[in-house]
């Protein structure tokens, strides 16, 4: 089968995500055959390097045998059962070990994170409906956050494009100042707009606490928005505000979680844990779909009661698949083994240095240049209106699969990463770059 013909194949059966479909007709898709390590590959033998992590899931590469094995294992023992009523292996021992990891407990899954965010919104509702505080029924985000694109989760996010057509459908929210730094006055330290921006959280919270139920925040990285970063004491502040005012802190990790930012979740450089955690993307390596949502103690007990409707009667089909719990389990026994936040540590630190080193040698009016753990970005200032879809054909046509958002441009690669393949990746990405100014 020719590459054109799967491609035309594909453009009469099959609905993109995030695309119009038109667009097609002058930007061809990318067909991929198979994938080993960061490298994917098409049927003519072309590679690409996958600099965003297959759309931020993959953390240890493509075709990645440890993963791929206890897949294989599980696949012969058991493929699914449903999960009401049943319980298997993969699931409790997942389970226990996002417990370790978290505080937090009694996790419940979902297959991706818009679920997880849905989840997460439902109990904290239903939490205050048990605890006879039925008026607690709002809910807040920040500016520019993303949460994910069913109806419930496009209601907390905040991005024009994906939101503004489906208003009529969706649930009333506020959006809270984003502590992104690139939104600080001049002269303002991180941690200074930070503050600011929690004093604006709070001034609404004190105004409104009677009827909010959460308050869901991407922790440390808004990454939809462009890869915003902030300063941890945000997410101390949000944490302090919202014990104080009685109101549900949900953190979504779905991104950021598992060592994307540099801890294992985003939480731990504030010290804080939430009353809700949303995972999902890397849980698995990049393998399999799978969401969780744990939560503490106190609401899971708010739901534990004789009266049936009390209790939490959401789920989905493939809740807890036995594959995908096998391939989150083979995620975490390599983070243990391989000594993985550490090994990124490094690797980050090279890839930042590096950057800066040849950014330092174009001429390109760069800004904001800025890491976060394993993800590293900047943004350009251009007159192109098409500057993102110029720099991604262009990295493309050199081997690099790079997808910046807007007038950012991000390295998010799995963290297998080698220094080699850091330096393809950087000096291909700034070739395109330029060529796009
Ligand atoms: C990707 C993402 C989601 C949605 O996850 P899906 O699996 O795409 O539904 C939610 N929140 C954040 C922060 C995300 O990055």
């Amino acid at each position: 089968m020719s590459n054109e013909t799967l491609l035309s194949r594909s453009m009469h059966a099959v609905w993109h995500p995030c695309t119009q479909m038109k667009q097609h007709e002058d930007f061809p898709l990318l067909a991929i055959h198979r994938g080993d390590g960061v490298w994917l590959y098409d049927a003519n033998g072309n590679r690409y390097l996958d600099a965003v992590s297959s759309w931020w899931v993959n953390l240890f590469g493509h075709n990645n045998p440890r993963i791929k094995d206890a897949i294989k294992q599980q696949l012969d023992t058991l493929e699914h059962v449903m999960l009401a009523g049943c319980t298997h292996e993969p699931v409790v021992a997942l389970s226990e070990r996002l417990t370790d990891l978290t505080g937090l407990g009694h996790a419940f899954y979902a297959s991706d994170g818009a679920s997880a965010t849905e989840i997460a919104l439902k109990m904290s509702f239903h939490y205050w409906r048990n605890s006879n505080q039925p008026d607690k029924t709002q809910f807040i985000s920040l500016q520019n956050s993303y949460h994910g694109e069913t109806l419930g989760a496009l209601s907390v996010t905040d991005v024009a494009i994906f939101k503004d057509t489906y208003a009529p459908l969706l649930i009333q929210s506020a959006q809270m100042p984003s502590p992104d730094f690139r939104l600080a006055a001049v002269g303002e330290s991180a941690e200074d707009f930070a503050l600011r921006c929690a004093e604006k959280l709070e001034i609404y919270v004190h105004e409104n606490h009677a009827q909010l139920a959460a308050f869901i925040v991407e922790p440390l990285v808004q990454c939809a928005a462009g890869m915003g970063m902030y300063h941890p004491v945000y997410l101390r502040r949000a944490r302090e505000i919202c014990s104080q005012y009685q109101v549900h802190l949900i953190a979504d990790e779905i991104a950021v979680g598992f060592g994307r930012t540099g801890t294992m979740f985003a939480c731990e450089s504030a010290e804080i844990t939430a009353d809700f955690i949303c995972l999902s993307k890397g849980i698995t390596g990049g393998y399999l779909p799978l969401s969780a949502v744990l939560t503490t103690d106190t609401i899971y007990r708010a739901f534990y009661h004789d009266i049936t409707s009390k209790g939490f009667l959401h789920s989905h089909s493939y809740t807890g698949n036995p594959l995908a719990c096998s391939a989150a389990l083979a995620t975490l026994a390599i983070f243990e083994s391989d000594l993985v936040l550490q090994q990124n540590q490094h690797t980050s630190t090279y890839m930042y240095s590096q950057l800066q080193q040849r950014i330092a040698s174009v001429d390109i009016n760069i800004v904001h240049l800025r890491k976060q753990g394993m993800i590293v970005a900047f943004d350009v200032q251009t007159q192109n209106p098409n500057f993102a879809r110029d720099c991604y054909s262009k990295a493309l046509a050199h081997g690099l699969l790079l997808r910046p958002i807007g007038n950012t441009v991000y390295f998010m690669p799995p963290y297998i990463i080698s220094e080699s393949e850091i330096d393809f990746m950087l000096e291909t990405a700034l070739t395109a770059v330029t060529a796009s100014m």
